[in-house]
């Protein structure tokens, strides 16, 4: 219909950053990369390789990361429950800010939408401060981040541990 507002493009393609560092990480990365892919309207196009990642303004045990991007026709507050229930099913617990944890799910990016509502922000405001997602995420989009940005982070200890 001419004229007419239209809704967001869907299905969209989102980018999703994983990461884990209590109990069995690479199970809980890998089960969540399954349960994505059996999300209403969602597959998973592809998926990084793994990275082993030292915490981030945060003690603890080394993380294991990793990112996926899917082709989704969920909304985005939709993809974030969604992924926020995937969470809670590996036993997710939130003691304080940065804990380590058994899973967690960030939408990194969703189309090329900037979102800013009080429990989602898009693009991830943090994720340009983090190598555990720009490497990942740059191994899937050559290009995407400049030299400069991933200078910015080169610093930060991570290892690309290869295939899953
Ligand atoms: P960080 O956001 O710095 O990576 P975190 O992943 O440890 O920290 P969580 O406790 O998992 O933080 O999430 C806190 C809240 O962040 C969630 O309840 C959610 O509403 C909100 N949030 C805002 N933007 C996003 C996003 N792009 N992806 C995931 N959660 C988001
Ligand atoms: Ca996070
Ligand atoms: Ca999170």
């Amino acid at each position: 219909m001419r004229g007419r507002v239209t809704d967001p493009v869907l299905p969209a393609l989102a980018w999703i950053g994983l990461g884990a560092n209590l109990g069995d990480a690479r199970a809980a990365l890998a089960g969540a990369v399954q349960a994505m892919a059996r999300l209403p309207g969602t597959d998973v196009l592809r998926v990084s390789s793994l990275y082993r990642s030292a915490p981030v303004d945060a003690t603890g045990p080394d993380y294991l990361n990793a990112v996926a991007a899917l082709r989704t026709a969920l909304a985005p507050q939709a993809l974030l429950q969604a992924l926020q229930a995937l969470e809670q099913a590996a036993g997710r617990e939130r003691p304080y800010r940065n804990a380590p944890r058994t899973l967690d799910l960030d939408v990194l990016l969703y189309g090329d939408q900037s979102i800013a509502t009080p429990t989602l922000t898009v693009p991830h405001p943090r994720l340009w401060e983090r190598a555990f997602v720009l490497r990942p995420l740059v191994e899937l989009r050559p290009g995407w981040a400049t030299p400069e940005q991933l200078q910015a982070v080169a610093g930060q200890r991570i290892e690309c541990l290869g295939a899953w």
